[in-house]
């Protein structure tokens, strides 16, 4: 996996491009590698799992998506059980995290009859995944959030928005300078743009010096926007989980590919790309459109808030070993600060009349 024809022939791409109109944006790079309709990353493969380049919570243990499930439910209960509603998943992988909320929601009156499960993904390969492991709950699936019907919308996002392109740039004496993929001879290189002012990056002169990296993720702030204006108007709360921090600072941006970092730059289209997540811009777009968002929540404390012990605790009843030390093991992998606990973190989007979903903090 990863190497051959395919691979050259995004590399070839985004050679063309930069010739013809001169060096790109990170977000203009990472968009052709991760998307691209023919070559791009996700495009062309599953890309999870031990076999894949990197796992993900829904894929280290059960318990991740039936506890995300269960809030949402009962968030769905707290506020008089919507009938419509939608429950949509952005990015949703292998559909891992979907099925085991709904398996662990068949519990709650009247959730599963009204749900209409809806699945953003750009990825043809992920999207037949997704179809195999979903089978009996007829998802719908939609190339952006756009697409979504207007109605009451429950939605999670696990590890999507750090897909999302992101621009860079360093600061310097005369403004910022925007890191650009271009050519050295016929190698892919990085560069930096002359010193310019930002009116999106002003809010950083605050917190930033000469010399400091930040980065700016317009369609991701443009999407927490779109699902905060749904849930202003329809009710409900979406879920948005991912590595990150509030106000990140510095060049997160890296590629693995096999479970370890690899230079971005190198074999285009054959390893993921993603950047840490921004949570302020996220949450300040979802004000801007009337919605209220949670405290963010490093994951380890959220799934302790949401009963992960006592159900790690039910499932290792019946374990023996080896099975049962690999349990322990996921249990730990999700929640120890040394390990997911710290580094990822939860934020709720949330109507401005209702309290943050369960497990999160106003
Ligand atoms: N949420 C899953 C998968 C995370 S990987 C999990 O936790 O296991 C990122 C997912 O987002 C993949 O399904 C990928 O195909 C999808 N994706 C990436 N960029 C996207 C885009 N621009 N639009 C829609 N889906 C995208």
């Amino acid at each position: 996996m990863g190497t051959g024809p395919r691979v050259s022939a995004l590399e070839h791409i985004l050679k063309r491009m930069i010739r013809a109109e001169g060096p790109m944006s990170l977000a203009t790079y990472m968009a052709t590698c991760l998307t691209h309709p023919d070559h791009g990353y996700y495009t062309t493969r599953d890309p999870l799992g031990v076999a894949g380049d990197f796992t993900t919570a829904p894929e280290i243990s059960q318990m991740f998506g039936e506890l995300i499930g269960l809030s949402l439910a009962q968030h769905w209960l707290d506020h008089g059980a919507p009938d419509p509603f939608i429950l949509a998943e952005l990015g949703p992988g292998r559909g891992t995290l979907m099925a085991d909320a709904l398996r662990a929601t068949r519990a709650v009156p009247g959730f599963l009859s009204v749900a209409q499960i809806h699945l953003v993904e750009v990825s043809p390969t992920l999207r037949a995944t997704q179809a195999a492991t979903l089978t009996g709950h007829s998802p719908i699936w939609h190339d952006t959030l756009a697409n979504l019907p207007e109605a009451p919308l429950y939605l999670i996002a696990n590890e999507y928005f750090d897909a999302l392109p992101v621009r860079q740039f360093r600061r310097d004496a005369n403004g910022w300078r925007e890191t650009m993929v271009g050519l050295d001879g016929d190698t892919l290189t990085l560069g930096a743009a002359p010193p310019a002012p930002l009116a999106a990056l002003d809010y950083r002169l605050e917190d930033t010096h000469p010399g400091d990296t930040v980065e700016l993720n317009a369609p991701a702030a443009a999407e927490a926007h779109a699902i905060a204006q749904r849930i202003v108007t329809h009710g409900g709360a979406a879920l948005v989980i991912d590595y990150g921090d509030w106000r990140a600072l510095g060049d997160t941006v890296q590629a693995m590919r096999n479970h370890e970092a690899v230079d971005i730059l190198n074999a285009p289209g054959a390893s993921d790309l993603t950047a840490h997540v921004d949570f302020e811009p996220l949450a300040h777009a979802a004000t801007d459109a009337g919605a209220r968002h949670s405290r963010l929540t490093p994951q380890g404390v959220y799934l302790e808030r949401l009963g992960i012990t006592q159900r790690a605790q039910a499932l290792a009843r019946p374990l023996r070993a080896p099975a049962l030390d690999s349990h322990i093991a996921a249990h730990r992998r999700l929640t120890h600060p040394a390990e997911m606990g710290t580094l990822f973190k939860c934020l709720s989007l949330h109507h401005p009349a209702a309290a943050p979903p369960p497990g999160l903090e106003p």
